[in-house]
């Protein structure tokens, strides 16, 4: 019989691979004892190099890993899933039960969207692999979803023998959560992407559980977010677009931002502050996403009433035939589709069509992590490579950075501030470098905190 090797027993670790120097691919592999545990299961996006990992053996043999735990359903936290299970991945992934929920809609999605694009790839003899492969496929997705567990916020589980887990609430996204691990009576809490405080569609963080480590993001971690409300910043846009007979073309990933959106459109146009132009939400998901907002009520701030308005305003769009007619349209309008950097997704076909008309907007509304199509659209690059074709930019681009989803550096550093005890250490990931260490040293200068920014493939021994 083989038994852990007493030195190990004890062992605790975290080791990071991903989401450093970047805000894609969160992974963090968590050793307890001889077992292993990965937080966290997301795709790598911008930057070619940090693309190819995602085909990269991973760094240790998925078989080996006994569970998963996903803090929310957003693909760079949750959408390698499907490539883990591929690779040999046997055990459960815990989460919530709406990111479960929203994970089979959107991994089922990313495989297929993964499949058009190397189809499309194949056909346009753009790309140099013949033929091109998809990472993963929408059967490959929907099998993973079987490896899904959602547990309710708050409780206790044991993803692995002696390792006590729990979800926390954190804003962000439906069902989006902090996870805080217990081992032999040390413990640690992955912040996941907090939300807002005062976010018009979700709900504050909880704070912090009790933490001997905290891992926190850092996506705006060099920045604070304006204090312009949203409402004003988009009615103006609208209103602007409009009134020269142009298409606002709004990048927006269906779950989150997309709702906080068409709700402020509908509020405006209801309230005579926007042209009542007609306004489409096009993805094959947003049936689907609006349902989720009806069965978990109390995971955000739109009430039934908010809910029938914004489907009443609303064309959904859903078909691939309706998709492309929308192409053919002529303004004024406004298109909401993903992906929300640009990186694929629906949004790319609207790009090459109403890109180059200087009468038209693209209005980009989260973070565009660098090497992203959103991140040179919003630098204003002349043009944008779709599909082995360089699109035109002439139209108008807007940033609307009242419309993030993540919290701004204050925010970030309030939310350690309201932990029960100051941690041992934090680790500040999830960020591009800039953002990162200016986070590192807020947390030690505001807070007194030691506080580190871990390198790719960096481990941290828990003693
Ligand atoms: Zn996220």
């Amino acid at each position: 019989m083989s038994t852990a090797k007493p030195a190990k027993a004890d062992r605790f670790r975290v080791q990071f691979l991903g989401a450093n120097a970047t805000v894609t691919g969160s992974r963090y592999l968590v050793e307890a004892g001889a077992h292993r545990l990965l937080v966290d299961c997301g795709l790598f996006q911008g930057y070619k190099p940090l693309r190819l990992r995602n085909w990269a053996p991973f760094p240790v043999d998925p078989a080996s890993i006994d569970a998963v735990i996903l803090t929310h359903a957003h693909l760079d936290h949750s959408g390698y899933l499907p490539r883990l299970v591929r690779s040999g991945f046997r055990g459960p992934a815990w989460c919530t039960q709406a990111t479960a929920s929203l994970c089979g809609i959107l991994l089922p999605d990313s495989g297929r969207l993964l499949e058009e694009e190397a189809g499309y790839a194949n056909r346009a003899g753009s790309t140099k692999h013949h033929p091109a492969e998809p990472l993963y496929s929408e059967d490959d997705a929907k099998r993973s979803l079987r490896h899904l567990r959602g547990m309710a916020f708050g409780q206790v589980f044991e993803p692995v023998p002696g390792v006590h887990a729990s979800l926390h609430l954190q804003g962000h996204i439906l069902g989006a959560a902090a996870v805080r691990l217990e081992y032999q009576g040390r413990s640690i809490t992955f912040s996941g992407d907090l939300g807002r405080p005062h976010d018009p569609v979700m709900l504050p963080a909880s704070a912090p559980g009790d933490s001997d480590w905290i891992v926190t993001e850092s996506t705006y971690g060099d920045r604070t977010h304006p204090q312009e409300a949203l409402k004003d910043e988009l009615g103006e846009v609208l209103r602007r677009v409009a009134a020269r007979g142009g298409v606002v073309v709004i990048p927006a990933f269906a779950v989150g931002r997309a709702q906080l959106l068409l709700r402020i459109i509908a509020q405006l146009q209801g309230a005579g502050e926007a042209p009542a132009v007609p306004v489409y939400l096009n993805s094959p998901m947003a049936t689907g996403v609006n349902d989720l907002y009806r069965k978990y009520p109390d995971l955000h701030r739109i009430d039934a009433a908010g809910l029938d308005e914004l489907e009443r305003m609303t064309r959904i769009v859903t078909t691939q035939e309706d998709s492309v007619a929308l192409n053919r349209r002529k303004g004024p309008m406004v298109i909401v589709s993903a992906s929300g950097m640009v990186t694929g997704g629906r949004v790319l076909h609207h790009l090459i069509a109403f890109a180059p008309d200087p009468r038209n907007a693209i209005v980009l509304c989260g973070f565009q992590a660098g090497g992203t199509r959103g991140a040179s659209i919003a630098a204003g690059a002349p043009t944008v490579r779709i599909y082995g074709q360089d699109v035109l930019v002439r139209a108008e681009v807007v940033q609307l950075s009242a419309a993030s989803a993540h919290a701004d550096a204050g925010e970030i550093v309030d939310w350690l501030r309201s932990a029960p005890r100051p941690p041992r250490r934090v680790f500040v990931t999830h960020g591009e470098p800039d953002a990162a260490d200016a986070l590192r040293l807020r947390i030690q200068r505001e807070l007194g905190w030691s506080a580190h920014v871990p390198e790719y493939l960096e481990y941290a021994e828990l003693r």
